[in-house]
């Protein structure tokens, strides 16, 4: 196993086999988070770069089974917040809270017309910001018309390999499609983010492996990996979840064979553990996302339960967050963190 976590901090490739071996293996798990910890160093340094999210419709047409969102949710409050308040959010996080990069993020909400989209783009870029976009499965004419508008970056998570399952979970979706989606991401010019749920129903080892060896593939510059959290008001109410620890080991094998990319602390980690987000900051993770969203709407984006329960300000929680940075010996990114090749 050790020899197998040294092959991957020098070389940054894995088999298949290989990566299902530490992947079913709980011995060395310290070994691996410390190999993805010191890879981390090496390629990107010790910077924390911090992204604003800004969450801006909970509308969406999809239904998957493990989103809070889903279409079919009716014990949710809906709720849109208009072209003037997403600008003064993200006025905000750049000019006051010293913010470098704003992820406008939203369920596939029709509402928001590539014409829309793209006046709200070039209104945020007259601020010093990078822009991050995740909306959702677009087309190739609509992905070229948000870079033209200034857009740098796009989230797509496959959320899994396993097409069956992704199929099953997600009615109406199309694996395939969104495999499409994420090259014509590429295309566009866009930097391409990507990343997986770990702990849905059905997911195995196996299907980890090959996310891995996906994100490879599609060259990603950025991956986020989230412990799947059941949400009451969904069909998959009652299944178990993610662990944090197999969320920590999928990320740090990514960091591993992909040493130079982005990777968040998500906050589904934070979540189920008060320490999930530093655990992750030192088993590979180089970025955090404050939410910026104000409370009066970001109580109604629950994508899983807890996510939202927090009654802090954004700037109380961007303070709470550089806390934690300093407090590991690590400092807040300066530059826009894009993607160094
Ligand atoms: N609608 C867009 C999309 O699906 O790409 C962007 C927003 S969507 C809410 C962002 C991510 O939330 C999804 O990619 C999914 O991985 C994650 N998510 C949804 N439900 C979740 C849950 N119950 N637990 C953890 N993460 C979840
Ligand atoms: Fe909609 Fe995204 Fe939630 Fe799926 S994961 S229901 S597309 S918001």
């Amino acid at each position: 196993m050790k020899k197998l976590i040294e092959k991957a901090k020098s070389e940054h490739n894995l088999n298949q086999e290989e990566l299902l071996a530490l992947l079913k293996s709980n011995d060395c798990n310290e070994q691996l988070f410390q190999a993805a910890d010191d890879v981390r160093r090496q390629f990107v340094g010790d910077e924390v770069h911090l992204r604003a999210l800004i969450e801006f419709s909970n509308i969406c047409k999809n239904n998957c089974c493990y989103c809070g969102l889903r279409r079919d949710n009716k014990n949710i409050e809906r709720y849109r917040i208009d072209e003037e308040t997403i600008f003064q959010l993200a006025e905000h996080a750049v000019r006051n809270m010293g913010l470098k990069t704003i992820v406008l993020q939203s369920g596939e909400d029709m509402f928001f017309t590539t014409d829309k989209l793209c006046r709200i783009i070039r209104r945020i870029k007259t601020l010093d910001t990078a822009l991050t976009l995740s909306i959702g499965e677009k087309s190739l004419e609509e992905y070229e018309a948000y870079r033209q508008a200034g857009a740098d970056r796009f989230l797509l998570r496959i959320e899994t390999t396993d097409r069956r399952l992704y199929e099953e979970l997600d009615p109406g979706m199309s694996w395939k499609k969104r495999a499409e989606c994420l090259k014509n991401i590429g295309l566009s010019g866009l930097e391409t983010g990507s990343g997986c749920l770990v702990g849905l129903p059905g997911q195995t080892v196996e299907s980890y492996a090959d996310d891995i060896l996906f994100f490879k593939q599609i060259k990603a510059d950025m991956i986020g990996i989230g412990p799947f959290i059941p949400h009451k008001d969904t069909p998959l109410k009652d299944a178990a979840g993610g662990t944090l620890t197999m969320a920590l080991k999928v990320m740090a094998l990514t960091r591993l064979l992909l040493p130079d990319i982005n990777i968040p602390a998500t906050t589904a980690m934070e979540t189920l553990e008060a320490d999930g987000q530093v655990k992750a900051l030192q088993a590979g993770a180089n970025v955090i996302m404050p939410n910026v969203t104000l409370t009066q709407y970001r109580k109604h984006y629950e994508l899983y339960p807890g996510k939202s329960a927090t009654n802090y300000t954004p700037d109380e929680s961007l303070c709470k967050v550089k806390e934690k940075i300093a407090a590991i010996g690590r400092s807040v990114g300066q530059g826009y963190g894009s993607h160094r090749h």
